[in-house]
């Protein structure tokens, strides 16, 4: 029965229609951005357990997660090692050995594995150095009576979803199979129509939307998920190109504001160095966008590795525009750094002759409702805030250019609503994020190093290229010393922590936060702990309140631990970033909050818990704290994951200093589709994962904020599907740029109920 009595139900229905999805439930689907049956639907497994790929005992390899057959060789025993801690034991066995397998508080599974029955194990396998196995917790499934002992009756691939703790894989796997049902059964023309059209289809070699949706969730072998993956991959990638495509052919249209050619001699005489050649570039880059008559507002992306100069750059920009007569702002993702970037130009800016402030959340109201009156009069010509800029009583006399640094901390949404304060407004987004140059191409086009023609005045930005690259590092920049370590040389890391301190330097310590909300953490990393005698799944993670306690009561009763999280008052947050940078607190226990921009020269150690969590690009901007000072610098990667890909990535990271190497090595190891994903919004596994948890509204805001979100791109590992999809996007456009045809009214209606939404996003 697909739903409760008495309803009729359609794609659009809300959750709730399903039988077992009460009133109260219907919100945890609600959290995860899932409203209606359809968005169930679109709620894509993020990986897939291969339960059906089974191994044998002897075969089993240390540290690897396997699947099983075993019979049950001897009756579970349970004992309580601890207050609140019983272990449940038994051994089960398959023709080429035998393993002992242990349960945590889970008594009850006693009268679950009679002897005599067979399971499949899936789970975390150990092997002893006496060469025996192990398994801690691992998934059971009993045979079906009618298998013939080799699980072929089950399974072969079970989905695993992004939820949350309250929600249940299994809960959220039900109701997709309930789903389903309801929207396949649809009439063709009803709300999944098939996107694609045919020849888009037989040229690239992809199923149907229908097989997918089935197949993405429920694959019967590995060949029809492939088939499924790689059509829902390639329409995402399609989608994501036809948007930025269309974008560059309506830009070529618009004219911006074309501001006076400005005499940036008075701005370089006041900088204390001399620019880099890259620097220098990016500002002609600027210059060009935003003076050229008939030329596209200037809609830039500054890319340039940690510690490579973005701000001066910024400056320059905010000068250009200032100089020329306008007003202009500058948008940070945290109040900690849009402090910091006030600090720092206030004195440049103040000195050039124009007023400056800082708006942000905790500004008073009263000095807030100044800043903003003399904002509309035009009497305050830079503004620099967090997203308290975006408040809808903000408005402008005659704003020119905004400046958004660290760009992918912001929602799709956030910045749609800053591009509608002012039209033909000039834009210039600062990413650290490092772009590898294959996909940069593919975004942005050329980046502008072939200037001289200038395209006859013609001015169609992509032509020239819109992103421009800080490749080159200030001069006398350190290497940051990086080692990847377990847990068996944490005493004397503690003792290089306090050698640190008591040679009166900072130390920070990142771990990656916990709490019910934080749902983007693997439910299957958490679940195969790389200490898997551990109890239960969290311990292994280091919260950063509770390791600030223990680290002050019991390690460093001497020293001043501090700590520092998203979650805490903005002033609370500025006095300890004070005492740190003021040296009164030595070690800072933090959670990503202080990844971006922070600037505290006299830290030389960054300590990352449980790096494995980390994306690489995350991990090199942490790394970026340190090593600003004169003094030589270290960081360390604590981690006890023992798989080959986590311990190649994070060897990645103690081998290289190069935030653009290093996303070109990520990017060979895990795919585009994560990169893509972390690039976009962040809300998915990828690199900014964890950050953004730190100021994203809510899930449901972004989820609101439109498709282009990689849902299923994070999925795959194949470069070539983005090669595809961008010959794809480019072939639609010469076809029929404004897709006024019939087979792309399908995918014209998709991209502009998008559209709206994801507005501003990169292009
Ligand atoms: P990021 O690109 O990470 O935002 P910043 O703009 O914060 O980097 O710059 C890092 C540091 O380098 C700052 O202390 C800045 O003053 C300094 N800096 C920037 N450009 C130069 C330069 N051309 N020569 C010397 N130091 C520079
Ligand atoms: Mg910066």
């Amino acid at each position: 029965m697909p739903a409760k009595k008495g309803t009729k139900v359609t794609p659009s229905s809300p959750v709730d229609v399903l039988p077992g999805i009460s009133e109260a439930r219907r919100e945890l689907f609600q959290k995860l951005g899932i409203e209606t049956l359809s968005d169930l639907c679109h709620h894509y497994p993020r990986s897939y357990e291969m339960r059906g790929r089974t191994t044998t005992v002897a075969e089993a390899k240390n540290g690897e997660i396997v699947s099983l057959i075993l019979t049950v060789a001897t009756q579970p025993q349970t004992a309580t090692i601890r207050r609140g801690m019983v272990l449940t034991k038994f051994r089960a066995f398959d023709d080429t050995g035998s393993v002992g397998i242990t349960y945590f508080n889970q008594a009850y599974l006693k009268s679950t594995f009679q002897v005599g029955s067979t399971f499949r194990f899936y789970g975390y396998c150990e092997r002893s150095a006496a060469n025996t196995l192990q398994m801690a917790s691992p998934k059971h499934e009993p045979l079906p009576i009618n298998d013939p002992g080799d699980g072929s009756m089950l399974p072969p691939i079970l989905p695993i979803y992004k939820t949350t703790a309250t929600l249940t894989q299994k809960l959220l796997s039900d109701a997709v199979q309930r789903a389903l049902p309801v929207l396949l059964s649809q009439e063709e023309d009803c709300i999944d129509t098939e996107l694609l059209p045919d020849d888009i289809r037989d040229t690239y070699d992809l199923c149907t939307s229908r097989y997918a949706l089935q197949n993405i969730h429920m694959p019967p072998d590995e060949a029809s998920l492939d088939a499924a993956r790689k059509r829902l991959v390639f329409e995402e990638l399609l989608l994501f190109f036809l948007h930025i495509r269309q974008r560059q052919h309506k830009q070529t249209k618009q004219s911006g504001l074309p501001l006076p050619i400005p005499d940036m001699n008075p701005f370089y005489a006041q900088l204390p160095y001399r620019l880099t050649g890259a620097q220098m570039r990016a500002i002609e880059d600027f210059i060009c966008d935003m003076t050229e008559p008939g030329r596209p507002p200037m809609n830039r992306l500054l890319s340039g590795d940690v510690g490579s100069g973005k701000t001066v750059c910024a400056a320059a920009a905010l000068y250009i525009a200032l100089s020329g007569g306008y007003q202009a702002a500058l948008m940070a993702p945290t109040e900690i750094l849009a402090t910091q970037h006030y600090e720092d130009l206030l004195p440049m800016f103040s000195a050039l002759g124009y007023s400056c402030a800082l708006l942000v959340g905790s500004t008073k109201p009263k000095e807030k409702k100044k800043i903003k009156d003399q904002l509309a009069l035009g009497e305050l010509r830079l503004v620099i805030g967090t997203h308290a800029l975006l408040e809808n009583d903000v408005s402008f006399s005659k704003c020119g250019l905004i400046v958004i640094d660290e760009q992918h901390r912001f929602g799709v949404g956030q910045r749609a609503q800053l591009a509608n304060k002012a039209e033909k407004l000039h834009t210039l987004i600062m990413s650290a994020t490092p772009i590898p140059r294959t996909m940069a191409l593919m975004l942005y086009g050329d980046n502008g190093n072939n200037r001289s023609g200038n395209n006859g005045g013609k001015g169609t930005g992509t032509e020239r290229g819109q992103m421009s690259v800080l490749d080159e590092m200030p001069p006398g920049r350190q290497k940051v010393s990086t080692f990847a370590v377990d847990e068996s040389l944490r005493a004397r890391l503690n003792g290089f922590i306090r050698r640190q301190a008591e040679e009166g330097h900072q130390v920070y310590i990142v771990c990656p936060a916990i709490d019910e909300t934080e749902e983007d953490f693997d439910e299957e990393r958490l679940s195969n702990p790389s200490t898997p005698s551990d109890s239960t799944k969290k311990p292994t993670l280091k919260a950063a309140v509770a390791y600030a306690q223990e680290l002050q009561n019991n390690i460093f009763p001497d020293l001043n631990v501090g700590f520092l999280h998203g979650k805490m008052k903005p002033q609370e947050k500025d006095d300890i970033m004070h005492c740190f940078a003021g040296g009164t607190v030595q070690i800072l226990v933090s959670t990503t909050v202080i990844e971006v921009g922070v600037n505290v020269p006299n830290a030389t150690l960054m300590v990352v818990e449980n790096a494995e969590l980390f994306g690489l690009s995350q991990l090199h901007q942490l790394r970026g704290r340190v090593g600003r000072g004169r003094d030589k610098s270290w960081c360390i990667l604590v981690s006890n994951a023992k798989n080959e890909t986590a311990q190649k990535r994070l060897s990645i990271l103690c081998h290289s200093g190069n935030g653009y190497e290093i996303a070109e090595q990520d990017l060979a190891l895990r795919g585009p589709g994560d990169f893509f994903a972390a690039y976009m919004d962040g809300t998915s596994q990828g690199d900014m994962g964890t950050s953004q948890r730190d100021m994203r509204t809510s899930s449901k805001d972004v989820r609101q904020s439109g498709g282009l979100r990689f849902e299923i791109a994070s999925l795959c590992d194949d470069m070539a599907l983005v090669g595809d999809a961008v010959s794809a996007a480019d072939r639609i456009m010469a076809d029929d740029p404004d897709l006024q045809t019939e087979p792309y009214r399908a995918l014209k209606k998709r991209l502009s109920d998008e559209e709206a939404a994801a507005e501003i996003f990169v292009l």
